[in-house]
Formats: structure tokens, C-alpha cells, sequence
């Protein structure tokens, strides 16, 4: 499956979404994750952590510099679906995403892949999927 990278849909729906990472969170596959590192100030003693995290929240893609590669929600939103229905479909031969729905029913706004998708079909079906005004920072895989 392939999903249309300049697409007026991913701005509908990436305006709804309030980058809450509940999608993430509940999803039985996502396994992006954060790392905080806390250091004694004696320095004698130090702790690394793992923890679940949402390429969905402001700050995933935020670097050195206050730099954000994905500063804005349509363009996280785009990045999780390409993840779960393309790049790990190129990889591993088969979707992340199990059908489940779970981030459907977690989501507040109302986002599910069935109607993301749908909508992408849709509205590449109409031909009217590209927008000039959409911009395509965030380098989706
Ligand atoms: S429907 Fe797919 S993306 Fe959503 S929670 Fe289930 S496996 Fe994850
Ligand atoms: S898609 Fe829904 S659950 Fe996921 S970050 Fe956006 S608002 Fe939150």
C-alpha cells in the first residue's frame, strides 16, 4: 500500500488532532520510546530510562538547537501513518498496524486509520488529493 504524500487530507485531519500521543500509547504495535538521563550532581551516581513515548507529541522530532523536524500535527499525524502502513511494510513485508482500532477509540478528535485512509483513497479516487499548500518536511519512512 502506498499513501499519498501531498495530500490535502493529512492537513484536515492532522488540524484536528491535539498531538495528545494517546494513539501511541494504546496501540499494540508503536514502540517509539524516549530516554531520560538524570545525573547526580556529585556525580557519583547516574540513571538512564526508557519510556513508551508518541511520534505524535510536539516534541519528538525536536534536536539540539531547538530545532523540530515535525513541528506541526498534520505532519506527525502523516509521519505515524507512513510508519505503521508503509516503512515498516517496505521492511518487513507486512503493515504495523493490526486493525485493531484502539487508537480509534482512544482518540478524542475522532482520528482512525479506517477513516484516514478511506479519506486518502477517496480523495485520490476524485483526483484531488494534492494541495500546494501542504508542506512535506518531516521525511516520513
Ligand atoms: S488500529 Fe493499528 S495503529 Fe491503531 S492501535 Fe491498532 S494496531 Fe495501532
Ligand atoms: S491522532 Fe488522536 S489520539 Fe493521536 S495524538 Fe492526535 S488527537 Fe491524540
Amino acid at each position: 500500500m502506498d499513501l499519498e504524500v501531498e495530500s490535502e487530507v493529512w492537513n484536515k485531519w492532522g488540524d484536528m488532532c491535539m498531538s495528545c500521543g494517546s494513539c501511541a500509547m494504546v496501540c499494540p504495535t508503536c514502540y517509539c520510546y524516549g530516554i531520560e538521563e538524570n545525573a547526580d550532581l556529585s556525580f557519583t551516581q547516574a540513571t538512564k530510562q526508557r519510556f513508551l513515548y508518541s511520534c505524535n507529541l510536539v516534541d519528538f522530532a525536536s534536536v539540539a538547537g531547538d530545532h523540530n523536524f515535525r513541528p506541526e500535527p498534520h505532519i506527525r499525524l502523516k509521519y505515524r501513518y507512513y510508519h505503521q502502513f508503509r516503512g515498516f511494510v517496505e521492511a518487513f513485508n507486512q503493515s504495523l498496524c493490526v486493525g485493531c482500532n484502539r487508537c480509534g477509540v482512544a482518540c478524542l478528535a475522532g482520528i482512525n486509520p479506517k477513516a484516514v485512509i478511506d479519506d486518502l483513497n477517496e480523495t485520490e479516487r476524485r483526483g484531488t488529493s494534492r494541495s500546494p499548500a501542504t508542506t512535506s518536511t518531516g521525511n516520513p519512512s
